[in-house]
């Protein structure tokens, strides 16, 4: 499981600008609510956002290992900038899987190299877990399409440049989905209010609205009716970076756990010293090491092209955000009142963890997906 040079280059490049930059805003970003565009320039700046995506489209050009890797240490030290990395590559994948030359060219580079941001519109008001019950209609008209519907819960939505939607082209559950990519400044797109969230507060989330939103035909990513099957294959490839995300968030919070309980005083001893808060440590810091453990075993699944990556990617996402709810409830738990306090990180961590058992596919939808997939002989 040891990682590369080139691939422990890259971590320490991104734990460095996590430690030195990202961490010390971390508090800020949460209570400001807004898109923390500083630390998204030093990502950028240092190839974080192109990790995982081919040198000739702006990226680095390394593996999913690494790049989870990266987006591990982020979230250690602020889950919403990382929140930033992860959306980028949801809205990254779509492109990389189906899009043209010219479409990946156009769209990928600058989303690779950080210069605008990306999101991903699949969420509908009805259409959350069931996402073949989308109604945001593509209807053919001349030489292009055009758009009607109403997302919900778009991260970076407003904020970003480039959207990949998930529309309806006909009837058919699952073969009547198809893509298309709107540029933002589109007549007919625009944008609800910011929703007001328990956590990840720094990552803007709002409503989209497509009021004949018109797009030429070559703005269709994928075939017609292929929509469906890519956006299994996006989220085969997303998840463990979610993973990585909560593993993150939950590595983030044991470690300011371990550091309070050697300091912190209680009957003339220091907290670390009782037998019941040992135990506790020894419960976080096992279920850390198997959440890593998953989250690169899907990691590297990916990257060899296995084809049961996607048993270990829902796996790795599922239990990596199991792991970082429950461990930055234990590190709240382990500084007592003061984990309660907004001047303690860890009452920001155990905010942030929730999301990542609720997106790209609640848990309960993980389970289905791992369990069919096991009882599927
Ligand atoms: C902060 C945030 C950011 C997001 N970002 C994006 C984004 O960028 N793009 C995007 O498209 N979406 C995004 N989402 C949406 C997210 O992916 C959905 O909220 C999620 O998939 C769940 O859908 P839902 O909210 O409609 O819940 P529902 O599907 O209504 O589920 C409600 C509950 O029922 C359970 N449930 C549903 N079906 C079953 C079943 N068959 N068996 C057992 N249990 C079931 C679920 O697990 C859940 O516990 C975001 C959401 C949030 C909160």
């Amino acid at each position: 499981m040891l990682l590369t040079t080139e691939q422990e280059m890259i971590q320490k490049v991104a734990r460095a600008i996590a430690k030195d930059h990202i961490e010390p805003r971390a508090k800020e970003v949460d209570e400001k609510g807004e898109t923390p565009w500083e630390n998204i320039c030093i990502m950028a700046e240092n190839g974080l956002f192109g990790v995982h995506v081919p040198e000739e489209y702006g990226g680095v050009g390394s593996d999913m290992v690494t790049h989870a890797a990266v987006v591990e240490e982020i979230a250690s030290a602020c889950a919403s900038t990382s929140v930033a990395l992860s959306t980028q590559a949801l809205a990254i994948a779509p492109f990389l899987i189906a899009g043209t030359e010219e479409q990946k060219k156009r769209y990928v580079t600058p989303m690779a190299q950080g210069k605008v941001l990306g999101s991903f519109g699949i969420t509908e008001p009805n259409a959350g877990s069931d996402v073949a019950s989308i109604r945001t209609t593509a209807k053919k008209d001349g030489n292009g399409y055009i758009l009607n519907g109403h997302k919900v819960f778009i991260t970076n939505a407003g904020e970003s440049e480039i959207y990949v939607f998930v529309t309806r082209t006909s009837e058919d559950r699952t073969k009547g989905i198809s893509l298309f990519i709107v540029d933002k400044g589109t007549p007919g797109l625009s944008f609800g209010k910011k929703e007001d969230k328990m956590g990840i507060r720094g990552s803007v989330t709002r409503e989209v609205f497509l009021e004949n939103v018109r797009v030429p035909k070559e703005n269709m990513l994928g075939g017609e009716g292929e929509g469906f099957k890519i956006l299994m294959n996006v989220f085969n490839e997303t998840r463990p970076i979610v993973g990585a995300q909560a593993l993150g968030i939950a590595r983030g919070a044991y470690e300011y756990a371990i550091n309070y309980i050697k300091e912190r005083r209680q009957f003339g001893k220091p907290l670390s010293n009782f037998q019941i808060i040992q135990s506790m440590i020894a419960d976080m810091a096992i279920q850390i090491e198997t959440a890593k453990l998953l989250v690169n075993q899907a990691a590297r699944k990916i990257d060899e092209g296995n084809p049961n990556a996607p048993l270990y990617s829902s796996m790795a996402k599922c239990h990596a955000s199991d792991t970082a709810m429950k461990v930055t409830t234990d590190a709240v738990q382990l500084l007592g009142g003061y984990g309660y306090i907004k001047d303690y990180p860890v009452e920001r961590m155990m905010r942030d963890a929730k999301i990542t058992q609720i997106y790209e596919g609640t848990n309960q939808i993980q389970r289905i997906i791992i369990s069919n997939h096991i009882l599927k002989d």
